[in-house]
């Protein structure tokens, strides 16, 4: 029997979310998906203003919220801010928690990230997923292994670029510019993260740092204004190797990069076009050792991005 999707997005702090997946959540809502989301950490470090009891209540009630303006089931953290680690305590209790909901397609922060509470629920989310089915693996409250596929998702890093600087380059863009107002409430329901001069200058630093990333990867894409980025995990312990319900569900709104995709066949191409692509004479500057110009490369736009 063909199983309906359920998507769940796991971040590390109340926000997360809402920065680099929401959209994409909001998308498979919209297809049909039952849709969860999961903060890790409580957000207990998020504020000077508060003690950690009052912002864990503050920041639970808003992420609350911005699962409410998602249209997704809003599941409690386990652990405050700074104490994500990947130790056993927190992964029996997240096992417990992906064995009652069940997922089909799993959103998790970036493998790469500038922060460890962000690499280490990446870490812990496809342990306690990769865990699902094994008898022996005891959750947290226990709860008994269910069976079936679930296709991982990684979203992209905070500044779209790894702890050593460097760019990371999704292999599929989720055109989010349909949901990109709804994304932008989901995130000013944690007002706690805004300063009040800010909140009431309505758009305010916060919710551009958001919009920010939302274009650059859409200029990345070559086709959308607003966009998420996402890398597919290998398969092993999850799924068929083939497997790609974001790209079924969503359709014309999901951009695979074929560059990409060839680039992890061929790693000697490793997937950053402007270096190894032959030679416009763009590129072959690009190819020169620096003459002390420290600017990124302009990401150079994937074959199949290419506006139509
Ligand atoms: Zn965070």
């Amino acid at each position: 029997m063909k199983r309906n999707h359920i998507a769940m997005a796991i971040g590390a702090h109340p926000d997360d979310i809402e920065f680099m997946m929401a959209g994409t959540l909001a998308l498979l809502r919209r297809a049909g998906c039952e849709t969860h989301c999961l903060n890790l950490a409580s957000g207990s470090c998020g504020s000077a203003e508060h003690t950690a009891a009052r912002l864990r209540a503050i920041r639970r009630r808003e992420g609350q919220a911005a699962a409410r303006v998602l249209g997704a089931i809003h599941h409690p953290s386990l652990v405050d801010d700074l104490e994500i680690y990947y130790e056993r305590p927190t992964l029996r209790r997240l096992a417990a928690v992906i064995r009652e909901v069940r997922p089909t397609i799993l959103l998790v922060p970036s493998p790469q990230d500038y922060m460890e509470d962000h690499t280490n629920t990446s870490r812990l989310a496809v342990t306690a997923a990769f865990v699902r089915s094994m008898r022996n693996f005891a959750t947290l409250p226990r709860r008994a292994p269910i069976p079936g596929d679930l296709t991982v998702y990684h979203a992209m890093p905070h500044g779209l670029r790894d702890p050593l600087r460097r760019r990371i380059r999704p292999g599929a863009y989720v055109n989010t510019t349909a949901v990109q107002d709804l994304k932008r409430t989901a995130l000013s329901q944690h007002r706690s993260q805004m300063s009040w001069l800010e909140t009431s200058q309505g758009m305010n630093q916060y919710l551009m740092t958001m919009e920010q990333f939302a274009l650059e990867v859409g200029r990345g894409s070559g086709r959308f204004r607003f966009a998420e980025g996402w890398r597919r995990r290998l398969h092993y312990g999850f799924c068929p190797p083939d497997a790609d319900p974001l790209r079924d569900l969503l359709g014309r709104d999901c951009l695979l990069d074929t560059r990409y995709e060839a680039a992890l066949e061929h790693p000697e191409t490793c997937g950053c076009a402007e270096r190894h692509e032959s030679a416009t004479p763009d590129q072959a500057r690009l190819r020169r050792p620096a003459k002390q110009d420290a600017r990124p490369a302009k990401p150079s736009m994937p074959r199949a991005a290419r506006p139509e």
